[in-house]
């Protein structure tokens, strides 16, 4: 694919601009006019990482307004947003530690954010989303203090330390299907750029109309191993069946086509796949079967129980340490899981049991103050005076009679 113009790159976030709501002129700044890095390739900066970056320079609004294009619609289109992005930030260390060697900025593109890619493009070793250091997972906002590349939680340094060797192999089934998302992910953001935010209602009516004609819904279920009936609903005009950004990556990769390629009806590769009759690339769908990294398990469970914020729940430590659920830390370490889920648990009550006493004084307080005005603190004038729906909660009625009848109101 050929690197877009930046004449061109120009012209697209102008387009973009002009979709913003109510736009101020822009003032006369320089000193604020600080430009994301990478834009319009696939290492472009994530709007999250750009605002961290910003707010450690200077913590008030820049006049630059590249926003929309450092954010995934305008690279992947109205997909619905569900699974695209991590939660937490994930980063390469080795890119941050070379950055930093060759005096280069330090930021987190917004590549890294996308959960479908797991394997950095430049160094082809994975991503990681807990501090080596701290075991923390990253927050998405930094705290204003926190320089980039550093920990949000305990400011180490986020990149390869010099003496640690990676020892993590990755598999050349994974690699084949990383290499196809970089270039996948690069042909989306080219056509986005050169003709804005891409749709995927042709996606699925290039499918609908070539499945239908072919009746190949079998076939495309057994290349691709998924189901006829989700096949159906896929195309069946129905938003809320409409798969994730993944499934449809997986898809298109048993397939052998791109989404680009089904986009313009150009379906050639498509019909062969359907036509072979079985997936021609092994299936990835499943995770594959991950070896347990001892050392690195405990020191989490430890660091989460030791941890002095809000407790995490088991599945967010696991999820942490990149497995799918906490299967395989519950049967690797039974008494560090059990501790960690009672932790959760214990502070979860506690938490409950406070919210209770505030509801219960702030309802105190509300009756009390409507009776000194002279009126009856009736349910109706404790809900307007009351936030959302809290006079719903059965303690917010037990309080308010409570606090009736502390007046000598007769119940
Ligand atoms: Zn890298
Ligand atoms: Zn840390």
């Amino acid at each position: 694919m050929s690197e877009i113009h930046p004449a061109r790159v120009v012209q697209i976030r102008n387009s973009w601009l002009n979709m913003l709501p109510d736009e101020k002129p822009p003032s006369r700044s320089q000193l604020y006019n600080l430009a994301p890095y990478e834009v319009g390739t696939i290492w472009c900066e994530s709007l999250t990482g750009y605002i961290n970056r910003l707010g450690y320079v200077l913590s008030c609004l820049t006049t630059r307004a590249d926003f929309p294009l450092l954010t995934l619609p305008s690279w992947v289109g109205d997909l619905s947003p569900r699974w695209q992005l991590r939660e937490t930030p994930a980063w390469c260390p080795s890119c941050l530690s070379d950055w930093q060697a060759l005096g280069h900025r330090i930021y987190h593109p917004l590549l890294w954010m996308i959960r479908v890619v797991t394997i950095c493009p430049r160094h082809r070793t994975p991503l990681i989303s807990y501090c080596a250091h701290c075991q923390k997972p990253q927050l998405v906002f930094a705290p204003s203090k926190t320089q980039p590349g550093a920990c949000t939680s305990c400011v180490h340094w986020l990149g390869k330390e010099a003496n640690v060797p990676s020892n993590q192999e990755v598999s050349s089934e994974l690699m084949n299907w990383q290499e196809w998302i970089w270039a996948t992910l690069k042909e989306l953001q080219a056509a986005s750029l050169t003709s804005g935010m891409l749709t995927w209602e042709p996606f699925f009516r290039q499918l609908a109309t070539y499945l239908q004609e072919q009746k190949g819904y079998s076939r495309l279920a057994q290349v691709t191993g998924i189901d006829r009936t989700v096949l159906y609903r896929w195309v069946d005009h129905d938003d809320a069946y409409r798969p994730t950004f993944e499934t449809i990556l997986k898809f298109c990769y048993l397939c052998q086509v791109t989404p680009l390629q089904v986009m313009n009806g150009q379906l050639d590769q498509l019909q062969q796949s359907i036509q072979a009759g079985k997936g021609l690339r092994s299936p990835l769908l499943h995770r594959q079967h991950q070896r347990v990294d001892r050392e690195r398990c405990q020191m989490a469970l430890l660091a989460a129980l030791d941890d002095k914020n809000e407790p995490l729940a088991l599945s967010q430590v696991a999820q942490r340490l990149g497995y799918e659920d906490s299967r395989q830390l519950m049967y690797h370490f039974p008494e560090e899981c059990k501790l960690v889920t009672q932790r959760a648990k214990a502070y979860r009550q506690q938490r409950k049991a406070q919210r209770l006493a505030q509801v219960r004084e702030q309802v105190r307080q509300a009756v009390l103050s409507i009776h000194s005005q002279g009126f009856y603190p009736s349910h109706r004038r404790l809900r307007i005076l009351l936030p959302g729906a809290l006079m719903r909660l059965s303690e917010a009625k037990d309080a308010w009679r409570a606090a009736l009848q502390e007046l000598g109101y007769e119940l």
